[in-house]
């Protein structure tokens, strides 16, 4: 899992990852740790933090310029 924060003006808290479930805990502000599978375009967002995460060079990931 990386961290894509290099786009001045893309989303500074879209997560690209590199797989199809993932889990988030909500880095240092927390909240319970949960697993999502990302969906037919290749992304979920997190039901506690509002994370967005993008699968690597999925169509939601070549949608993001
Ligand atoms: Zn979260």
């Amino acid at each position: 899992m990386t961290q894509n924060l290099n786009k001045p003006h893309g989303k500074a808290l879209d997560t690209i990852v590199e797989s199809s479930r993932i889990a988030c805990d909500g880095g240092i502000s927390g909240h319970p740790k949960v697993y999502y599978d990302l969906n037919d375009d290749g992304e979920a967002w997190c039901f506690y933090c509002s994370k967005h995460f993008i699968l690597k060079d999925s169509k939601a990931d070549k949608n993001r310029s």
